[in-house]
């Protein structure tokens, strides 16, 4: 951090990681790779902790995701599409787990440990069963409307199994990888410009302002959230019991009664990575109580019920290596 010992340092950090965020968030385009972005936001963080006065309202530390593309129509969001703090190692997690305990008066907490799929966050709206929108996380607050876009992936339901009166899912979009690859391969046939992993791929083509690109590229939905509905539930458990019984296709978890049950499933799914069929960065762990949430409430930007573990540097870089030798 002794770099940036000034104020004015931290200024140019600031319009480092607003170019890094625009290329990754606008044009679909990241100029570096994830954990070079995450090293240096924690650099960010670590300054404004240590000096509390220079924390700019505008940093990219108190707002969520990017700016909302040109040429969309856009939706204020019911509910904010929050982002997530982040640990990076077993003991991060202890720590999150103690505050959770801490702030409980708990001495254990059961968790849903979640694949963090490495694609762009939606919230779909349906009425009374029936797909009425579809909307990016955008800046949290307001989204871009790509209902037509959601509609030609196959694997969302336009109707739900059973009529639900107002109800809000949150989820990841996605490219399988195999689809990403056999996506680049044709790009590269045709001279076009090739995608830098299967996220940028995924957002590129949700974000499309003509359907009939979205439709070319085989995209897939699973979700992890409701952020609204006329139905109540108590537990994470339920809500991605609720999902799947709807007809949509919920994200992979684990139920882990404690911390240690938490960092067992983080080394097994670490270990299964690469025979996951698609990307993912990390693994998300969430107190599974929704009681307990709702106590732990949410700071500016992230939920203190969640943290979303990031698998170490290497291993990305070795990964975004491995991609771009295939393409
Ligand atoms: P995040 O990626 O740290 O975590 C939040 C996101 O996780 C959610 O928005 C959601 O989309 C996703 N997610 C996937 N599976 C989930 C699940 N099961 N439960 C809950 N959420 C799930 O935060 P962010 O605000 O989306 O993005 C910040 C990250 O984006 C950075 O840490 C960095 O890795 C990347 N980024 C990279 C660049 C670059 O230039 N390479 C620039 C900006 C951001």
């Amino acid at each position: 951090m002794a770099e940036y010992s000034s104020k004015e340092d931290m200024m140019a950090l600031i319009q480092k990681l607003r170019h890094y965020e625009y290329c990754y968030y606008v044009l679909d385009q990241p100029e570096v790779s994830d954990s070079t972005y995450d090293g240096l936001y924690q650099t960010l963080l670590a300054i404004e902790a240590a000096h509390p006065d220079w924390v700019q309202p505008d940093s990219p530390s108190q707002r969520v995701g990017g700016a909302v593309a040109e040429g969309f129509e856009t939706v204020v969001h019911q509910v904010p599409l929050l982002s997530l703090a982040n640990a990076f190692s077993e003991e991060d997690l202890y720590t999150f787990d103690s505050q959770v305990r801490r702030s409980l008066g708990k001495d254990r907490v059961a968790y849903s440990v979640e694949y963090k799929i490495d694609g762009l966050s939606m919230a779909l709206t349906y009425r009374d069963g029936l797909l009425v929108m579809g909307a990016t996380r955008g800046n949290g607050q307001i989204g871009e409307v790509v209902t037509d876009n959601i509609k030609t992936i196959k694997s969302v339901p336009l109707r739900l199994n059973e009529p639900v009166g107002q109800l809000v899912v949150r989820g990841e979009v996605y490219l399988p990888k195999k689809d990403f690859l056999a996506l680049n391969d044709k790009r590269q046939a045709a001279d076009l410009p090739l995608f830098a992993n299967a996220r940028n791929a995924a957002a590129g083509s949700v974000r499309q302002l003509d359907p009939k690109v979205a439709a070319a590229r085989p995209l897939a939905l699973r979700f992890y959230d409701i952020l609204a509905s006329s139905a109540s539930f108590s537990s994470q458990a339920e809500v991605l019991a609720a999902i799947r019984s709807w007809g949509l296709r919920p994200v992979e978890a684990y139920h882990c009664e404690g911390i240690e049950a938490v960092c067992q499933a983080v080394q097994k799914i670490t270990a299964d990575r690469d025979q996951i069929p698609y990307d993912i960065d990390g693994i998300v762990v969430k107190v599974d109580n929704l009681a307990d949430r709702s106590a732990l409430s949410v700071r500016a930007k992230t939920p203190r019920w969640a943290i979303a573990y990031k698998f170490p540097a290497e291993q990305q870089e070795t990964r975004i290596t491995a991609i771009t030798t295939q393409v």
